[in-house]
């Protein structure tokens, strides 16, 4: 799971190093056109902003809460000095609109995390009191930097406009992305086993939901095998637990070196594997399958201090009958790995007959 959470954050702090490369160069944009058009309060304003977001760049890597709050914090204090600065008609204002994702997007993060504690509440207030008394300044006071002409501040009402919309759609393109990536993530890891990359338990369990979906064309014969590494304890016991999940994915490997749509491998638990093989003649596809796993395995060899490890495997395989449960069939195939495991190990055993062919 800690590998989960580091793939996220990783995903994460690229989001944030693309928002802040984004909100570095506005500032560096707004930085030159304050000192063209000479406001020396937002040029002192712009500089400082260019610092934080120069330092920024180190938060992102220690906390990303703490980041997107002072870019949250930073991009409010910018839309009020700038708007008591060179008044509404700038739309320095729309600023407040950009920071609502950052809020929330901050905001899920602090509770995913346990970063910080921050409320929502108090943010999405603080944006709208900054908004209107943002309007409230300009309805009782005259702006500190007065534009020529008219025509000047339209410009800078579009260029504002344009930034924002810009930084929205950027923002929002890339979180969700985001978003999308990580539910990959954790589909990838509800599904399959961390350790060998087979499948788990959930996912073979869809396997047999679409082969019993008598609804379905694509509900066939198939048998199930168990398969269990032999005197597996002794491998940890002699050579420590690392080197027996060394040994595990090999098995694995040698599994997944078999899979098509009609062999379908799975970590069942510890040191067993369950097999799903379909199709006409199953069993006798099964048997032949498992026979030559058992041999790929028994020559398999994993190294380990200049020494070969060897491991052998026994395995259980029934046909599934169309009148029982898949546990009945996984529990018919657990006798014959069980009968496997008395007759001394190293075998596949199967005693099934083909009385039930699905024709
Ligand atoms: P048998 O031939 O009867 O199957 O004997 P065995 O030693 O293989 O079976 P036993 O059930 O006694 O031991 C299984 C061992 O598998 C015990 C457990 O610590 C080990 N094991 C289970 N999961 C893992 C794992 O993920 N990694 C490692 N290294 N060992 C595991
Ligand atoms: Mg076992
Ligand atoms: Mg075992």
């Amino acid at each position: 799971m800690n590998n989960v959470n580091t793939e996220i954050s990783i995903l994460n702090e690229r989001l944030a190093f693309k928002i802040n490369m984004a909100l570095l160069s506005i500032h560096i944009g707004l930085l030159i056109a304050f000192t063209f058009i000479w406001a020396p309060i937002m040029v002192i304003m712009n500089l400082f902003s260019v610092a934080i977001y120069l330092t920024l760049f180190k938060v992102i890597q220690k906390n990303l809460v703490l980041y997107l709050f002072v870019t949250f914090v930073e991009i409010l204090a910018h839309m009020i000095v700038a708007t008591i600065c060179l008044g509404w008609e700038c739309g320095f204002q729309l600023y407040s609109f950009a920071v609502v994702p950052i809020v929330f997007h901050c905001y899920n993060l602090a509770k995913r995390t346990g970063l910080m504690k921050l409320n929502l509440t108090p943010m999405i207030i603080s944006i709208i009191v900054c908004f209107f008394a943002a309007r409230i300044h300009n309805f009782f006071f005259e702006p500190i930097y007065h534009l020529s002409d008219y025509a000047a501040s339209t410009i800078i009402y579009s260029i504002n406009s344009f930034i924002v919309f810009a930084f929205l759609v950027v923002y929002l393109s890339l979180h969700s992305s985001m978003e999308y990536n990580i539910e990959e993530l954790l589909h990838r890891t509800a599904e399959f086993d961390a350790l060998t990359g087979l499948a788990n338990r959930f996912r073979i369990h869809e396997v047999f939901e679409r082969l019993t979906d008598s609804s379905s064309d694509k509900s066939e014969e198939f048998s199930v095998a168990i398969m269990d590494i032999d005197n597996f304890k002794n491998v940890n016991d002699t050579y420590g637990h690392m080197v027996g999940d060394k040994v595990l994915k090999m098995v694995a490997d040698i599994l997944k070196s078999v899979e098509n749509d009609q062999v379908h491998t799975s970590r069942w638990g510890g040191e067993e594997f369950l097999v799903v093989v379909s199709g006409t003649k199953s069993l006798d596809t099964a048997t032949a399958l498992l026979e030559l796993i058992r041999i790929n395995v028994s020559k398999g060899v994993v190294k380990e201090a200049g020494k070969d490890i060897q491991i052998t495997i026994s395995t259980g395989i029934a046909l599934h009958n169309v009148e029982e449960s898949i546990l009945a069939t996984i529990g018919r195939a657990d006798t014959y790995l069980y009968e496997a495991k008395m007759s001394g190990k190293n075998k596949v055993i199967t005693n099934d007959k083909y009385l039930n062919p699905i024709n």
